[in-house]
């Protein structure tokens, strides 16, 4: 509704503008109200004295076509103008009215959605949204089933549990220290929000990962599914051993404290919760991305995991949210 009413106005505007303004301003120029009523007089005198009608006088004939030169001169100042006016109007108002209008189409409109989501598409593709940090050697480090971490890969851990009060967390949680502040404040500010988080995961050593891989092969072999097949449906959710974010303390499983009081295993509804809903919108104001989306499984190779954050800094948190992509994605790695 909004638009059509637009495009109405976009096309009567200038034509009013025109029309209300130029043609008053040329009429009240005196000598060409003169030349038009001159003109007219000829005509009347012209009807009057058939004499001087038409082919009669070649003086008159000059006259009459001297008139109708200035006349047809008129014309075209007059359409000039008008091109010129909406011109103008039309320059001056793209900056000025577009967004507005934008804006007053979107609680009703279902395109104005869809660009922007096609504009998040060429986004996506956009390797140049990419932001250097100085710190990018630490913060972008990527671990993946094809870009395992190399053997000598080292942390500073500093602990969690027990030392901050308003980190609630399972039992001898770390993670890497240069992370501790920027968790501590999103948790305190989502605290503020009403929202409890609880930290489930955060770092862990290859042979904890080992622990967790045979764990979960073992699980499904026996339940009937043959080796490929238990492998294939662990690596789902569980990374190889020294291909897991999880070894460089930078990544973090966080449930809320209420699901994790409830005992329910941790699964992808979590994310219809406030705390999922929460985090979903306002980890990367604190430099950690939602790693493993649920439109990106084809490019991280991992499930859906609303729960699971990595931090990656303010910087390129905010730029890998506002593209809408994944950490691959984001560094050109999709391999
Ligand atoms: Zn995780």
């Amino acid at each position: 509704m909004y638009r059509s009413k637009r495009k109405k106005n976009q096309f009567y505007r200038p034509f009013h503008l025109f029309s209300n303004l130029c043609i008053p301003i040329l009429l009240s120029c005196q000598p060409l109200r003169d030349m038009l009523y001159s003109y007219r007089n000829k005509k009347v005198e012209m009807r009057r004295k058939p004499s001087l009608q038409k082919g009669s006088d070649p003086v008159a004939r000059r006259r009459r076509y001297k008139v109708k030169n200035i006349v047809i001169l008129i014309l075209v100042l007059l359409i000039a103008i008008g091109g010129i006016t909406t011109g103008i109007w039309a320059i001056s108002n793209k900056g000025s009215e577009e967004p507005a209008s934008t804006s007053s189409t979107q609680p009703e409109s279902t395109d104005s959605s869809a660009d922007a989501s096609s504009s998040d598409v060429s986004d996506s593709s956009d390797s140049q949204s990419r932001i250097s940090e100085p710190d990018d050697d630490w913060q972008l480090v990527l671990a993946n089933l094809s870009h395992p971490l190399p053997e000598d890969f080292s942390v500073d851990l500093t602990t969690i549990t027990g030392n901050y009060a308003d980190i609630p967390a399972l039992d001898n949680m770390k993670v890497d220290s240069r992370i501790v502040e920027p968790l501590l404040k999103m948790f305190q500010d989502a605290k503020q929000d009403g929202q409890n988080l609880f930290l489930r995961a955060s770092h862990r050593t290859i042979a904890l990962q080992q622990t967790y891989y045979d764990w979960h092969i073992n699980h499904y072999k026996e339940q009937g599914y043959s080796d490929e097949k238990a492998k294939a449906l662990t690596l789902e959710y569980i990374a190889y051993p020294g291909c897991s974010e999880h070894h460089t303390g930078l990544a973090v499983d966080i449930i809320s404290v209420e699901w994790q009081n409830s005992g329910k295993e941790i699964i992808d509804t979590f994310e219809e919760t406030s705390e999922a809903k929460w985090l979903a919108k306002n980890a990367h104001k604190y430099g950690f991305i939602m790693r493993y989306p649920k439109d990106k499984e084809d490019i991280t190779k991992i499930g859906y995991e609303p729960w699971h954050f990595r931090y990656v800094g303010v910087a390129h948190a905010t730029a890998i949210y506002n593209a809408g992509q994944c950490l691959e994605e984001y560094l050109g790695v999709l391999d």
